[in-house]
């Protein structure tokens, strides 16, 4: 079995703590890894790099770092199946996913942000005042689970890129992928304190590093409930804060949409990751005149395309969810679902044997007002609701205290963008658009603060400072 170790200042180094916590393949329930549980001197540590390395990341201009970040794409690209297998053994995310999504994810949107950012102004001039763009100092990036590697890569690129340094805190259940990027950032020869990793749980190393003095900017993805935890903790030392928490988005079927298109789009962002996607389709809206026909383009969908199974082949789509844990709070959703009076149209249980599994699960008879369709449930469940006018569907998508994303299909393009701009959402896919690597990411109301990917994101990280001469 592998131990891993803290990266801080270019190198591998033990914990102060000594202590070790266990990584576990959520398919074979094995232990698979362990890697260090550090403590606040651990975080120290990997700070006290990150600032010591940050006034010569970032006065070296863009030019030169982005020299040493295109070697590090360069080793992104050379390790795509070790980023696939790591992901496939600690999400346990479909390997067809894993190599088709999860890694091209990372690959596409850094290459999009480094082609970008030759043209972006870093200084500009109005009036008599020079104005400089120019990185915070260190940052520090809390990652979640469910893409574990790309959501390290929504960080440190842009945070790299406007020249502040970082310290990477991964999340528990999934930190090897975040190990292996610290692999590729010393292969390409980062300077020594520009990028760390310190993995250890959110309670200890999570909330010492957000408090941190020396910790200017906290760039944070996960739950809202531990975003609004760290909101406070910022507020003390005035952090500035990225927030990326999570959803509850629809797919709003127009009357007279392509019902096979609203179902594939919707179903697969429940049943690929096992639903455990922020951006997930978790409402199907469909209107009451069509309700029928769409259970029964939902019922063939599930049957020809929801094969549960090992996440080491490449015929699974629906993988086991990360963690017994999150294999709970599935299957607790499940029964609040039933008990509030949802109708099960398909599945609904655990799937006995070893591996986290959960059928895939789809509810009908859903209100709006019910919990499975108020909170991110995070797993392999879609709610289909019905509606009867298009103001109370658009009325129904933004009745949710998040703002993450949306959908809308119908049969004429210009009527759905107009629906889309009513939808109170960061993002939102129109007949199935496909998702530009630079189009910003990031959520209104309780879906977060600020934007991901592109120059939008790299903007996130910049100061501005205004030079009168
Ligand atoms: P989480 O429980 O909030 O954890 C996220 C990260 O925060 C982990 O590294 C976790 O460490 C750490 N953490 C936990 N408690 C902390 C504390 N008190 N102080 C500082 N850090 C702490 O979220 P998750 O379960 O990993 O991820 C799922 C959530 O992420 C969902 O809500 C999803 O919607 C959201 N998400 C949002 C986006 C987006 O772009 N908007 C993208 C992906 C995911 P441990 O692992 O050690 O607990």
């Amino acid at each position: 079995m592998k131990i891993y170790q803290n990266y801080i200042n270019g190198e591998w180094v033990d914990s102060a703590s000594g202590e070790f916590s266990d990584v576990i393949n959520p398919a074979t329930e094995e232990v698979i890894a362990q890697v260090t549980s550090s403590n606040e001197a651990d975080v120290d540590a990997a700070v006290e790099a990150a600032n010591a390395a940050f006034p010569e990341w970032n006065e070296m201009g863009i030019e030169a770092r982005k020299l040493h970040l295109e070697r590090l794409y360069d080793k992104m690209v050379e390790y795509q199946q070790e980023i696939a297998n790591t992901i496939v053994e600690e999400l346990g995310a479909s390997r067809t996913f894993s190599e088709k999504a999860h890694v091209p994810l990372s690959v596409n949107e850094m290459r999009a942000t480094l082609d970008d950012i030759s043209d972006f102004k870093f200084i500009d001039q109005i009036d008599n005042a020079i104005i400089q763009k120019e990185g915070f100092g260190v940052v520090a990036c809390i990652t979640p689970w469910n893409y574990p590697f790309n959501q390290i890569q929504r960080k440190v690129t842009p945070a790299l890129v406007a020249g502040n340094t970082v310290v990477v805190k991964p999340a528990s259940d999934t930190p090897i992928s975040a190990i292996l990027y610290a692999k590729l950032a010393d292969e390409a020869g980062l300077p020594k304190g520009v990028f760390n990793v310190v993995t250890g749980s959110g309670g200890t190393v999570g909330d010492y590093l957000a408090g941190h003095k020396d910790v200017p900017l906290i760039s944070f993805t996960g739950s809202t409930e531990v975003g609004r935890g760290l909101y406070e903790k910022a507020s003390p030392t005035i952090k500035k804060m990225i927030l990326e928490l999570g959803g509850k988005s629809v797919m709003l079927g127009l009357p007279g949409a392509d019902k096979f298109k609203a179902v594939k789009q919707a179903a697969d962002t429940v049943l690929n990751n096992q639903g455990q996607t922020c951006a997930a389709l978790t409402r199907l809206l469909v209107p009451e005149s069509e309700y029928d026909e769409y259970l029964e383009v939902i019922k063939d969908y599930y049957a020809n395309n929801a094969a549960v199974g090992s996440p080491d082949s490449h015929d699974t789509k629906v993988g086991p969810m990360v963690s017994k844990r999150q294999m709970e709070t599935v299957l607790e959703y499940i029964e609040k679902g039933k008990a509030e009076g949802a109708e099960l149209l398909i599945g609904g249980n655990a799937i006995e044997g070893t591996g986290y599994y959960v059928e895939p699960t789809v509810f009908v008879d859903v209100t709006n007002d019910m919990t499975i369709a108020q909170e991110e449930i995070f797993g392999p469940v879609l709610s289909v609701i019905k509606y009867k006018t298009v103001e109370e569907a658009i009325d129904i998508a933004n009745d949710t205290p998040f703002g993450l994303s949306g959908a809308v299909t119908g049969p004429d393009r210009n009527e759905a963008i107009k629906v889309a701009k009513k939808i109170r959402t960061g993002n939102v896919y129109v007949n199935q658009g496909a998702r530009s690597p630079r189009a910003p990411f990031g959520g209104y109301k309780e879906s977060g603060l600020g934007r991901e990917n592109g120059l939008y994101g790299v903007e996130d990280y910049l100061e501005i400072k205004a030079i009168m001469a």
